[in-house]
């Protein structure tokens, strides 16, 4: 099992704590923002999933490079790929978007 650990500013005055953990061919990632807190959807995981973390402040970005790798053959890229055709059907219901994002969320915690 490995993990990382990385530091982001968002709207609170302190950063929050985004933490990965690849054990196999599962990945969980875990943010202490208000929304991650409660299991729910949020930005800053997918952001760094990305490889493009808003308000990094923690000084290791070479690992953001790390984790991207993670991401791949994981339940939680399937999730993400699936999100991401839903965000661009312009015509897709609201309620498939916040499925999408419910089922990444999901993928993320476990
Ligand atoms: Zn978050």
């Amino acid at each position: 099992m490995k993990e990382l650990k990385f530091l982001v500013k968002g709207s609170a005055p302190q950063p929050y704590e985004l933490l990965f953990i690849k054990d196999g061919n599962s990945l969980t990632a875990i943010c202490n923002c208000p929304a991650g807190e409660h299991g729910n959807f949020c930005k800053h995981r997918i952001s760094l999933l990305d490889g493009k973390p808003k308000g990094l402040v923690s000084d290791n970005a070479e690992q953001v490079a790390v984790v991207v790798e993670w991401l791949v053959g994981t339940d939680v890229e399937t999730a993400l790929l699936e999100l991401r055709v839903v965000e661009k059907d312009k015509a897709a219901p609201k309620a498939d978007l916040v499925a999408a994002k419910r089922k990444l969320a999901r993928a993320m915690n476990s």
